[in-house]
């Protein structure tokens, strides 16, 4: 299997619906309690006619009594090194928070290419949020909805734009 995909980001900002909606079943475990995702899982993702490899990852929610760095290292650096491409999810509707940030000082170190996805867009509530995603300088953040299957379309795009 060519190309494989991480999705990574804080607790809690969909990253386990996203998983299941790319492999088009409910394999990961969802809850609203952070720290429901055991370990990483890997799917067959599809969007469209474009599959890839895809990984679920806990964040760092895991470890506990550590240092929030390297709780970070501890559950996604494997997956994002083995990764071609990592989905970097926010919740839109809270926007950007320090955690996202912190989180992304540290993903940016890795040298992936990095698509900014904005979930949970399905309502206004994300308006502005999309708009402090931007400040990121991840580039456009691609507003999705996990929950409800919206732009996926968008995200196929983004995706393919950098690779
Ligand atoms: P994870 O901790 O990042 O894996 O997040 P989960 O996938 O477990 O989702 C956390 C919560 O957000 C759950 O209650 C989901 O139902 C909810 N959620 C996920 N995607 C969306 C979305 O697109 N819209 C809304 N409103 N809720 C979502
Ligand atoms: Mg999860």
């Amino acid at each position: 299997m060519g190309l494989t995909l991480a999705i990574v980001g804080r607790p809690n900002v969909g990253k386990s619906t996203l998983f299941n909606r790319l492999i088009g079943k409910r394999q990961a475990l969802v809850d609203d309690q952070p720290g429901v995702t055991r370990d990483r899982r890997y799917g067959e993702g599809r969007i469209g006619p474009f599959r890839f490899r895809v990984t679920d990852t806990a964040g760092f929610e895991e470890a506990k009594g550590d240092t929030l760095e390297a709780r970070m290292r501890e559950q996604t650096e494997r997956a994002v090194e083995e990764a071609d491409l990592v989905l970097f999810l926010i919740d839109a509707r809270e926007g950007v928070t320090s955690m996202d940030q912190h989180f992304l000082r540290w993903l940016r170190k890795q040298h992936r290419p990095i698509v900014l996805v904005a979930n949970k867009s399905e309502s206004k509530a994300s308006f502005a949020g999309l708009g402090e995603a931007h400040r990121l300088g991840l580039g456009e953040p691609i507003p999705v909805s996990a929950e409800h299957g919206q732009g996926l379309d968008l995200l196929l795009d983004a995706i393919r734009d950098k690779l």
